[in-house]
């Protein structure tokens, strides 16, 4: 039986149109999981999927939040999620090609990602693997938690 996980999605805006086409092509596999999306990618991933569901008119439901745009804090919205303990995975199709206004919430979201042990993939050939793996809502696969309880209780003079 496959876990329902919680997704979070994120394309910078020259990567939306990649991502768009990466949901259009994972629809199905998609829907059976909750997800979380900054603001302006959220609007392209639900008409994505909405586009979808209508024409296939199939039974499907999605389930999809839309945070903040990225700039006005959804990148912070979602690395809070990951602190938290509410995101099972991360799709983040970054620019390298630009500057972005909020590089330091980009590069804050991806090291909460490490920290926590967040399967992540920064681009659509890791998406796919990612998507495609067959730990991917397993029952089985936990991933592992550093234990930062040494880094909490140290001593401070
Ligand atoms: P957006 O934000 O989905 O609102 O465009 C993406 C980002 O974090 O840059």
């Amino acid at each position: 039986m496959t876990k329902r996980l919680t997704i979070a999605l994120v394309a910078h805006d020259n990567m939306k149109r990649d991502l768009a086409e990466w949901v259009d092509w994972n629809c199905k596999k998609l829907l059976s999981h909750r997800l979380i999306c900054t603001g302006t990618t959220g609007r392209i991933v639900a008409e994505t999927l909405m586009s979808r569901h209508n024409s296939e008119s199939a039974n499907s439901r999605f389930d999809i939040t839309m945070l903040k745009s990225g700039p006005l804090g959804g990148d912070q919205q979602l690395g809070s999620m990951i602190a938290n303990g509410d995101i099972d995975m991360l799709i983040f199709f970054w620019d390298p090609m630009s500057a972005q206004p909020h590089d330091v919430d980009v590069k804050a979201l991806l090291r909460l990602a490490t920290l926590y042990n967040i399967p992540t993939a920064i681009n659509r050939s890791s998406a796919d693997f990612l998507i495609s793996s067959p730990l991917m809502g397993s029952e089985e696969y936990t991933p592992v938690l550093n234990d930062y309880s040494s880094y909490i209780e140290r001593q401070l003079k």
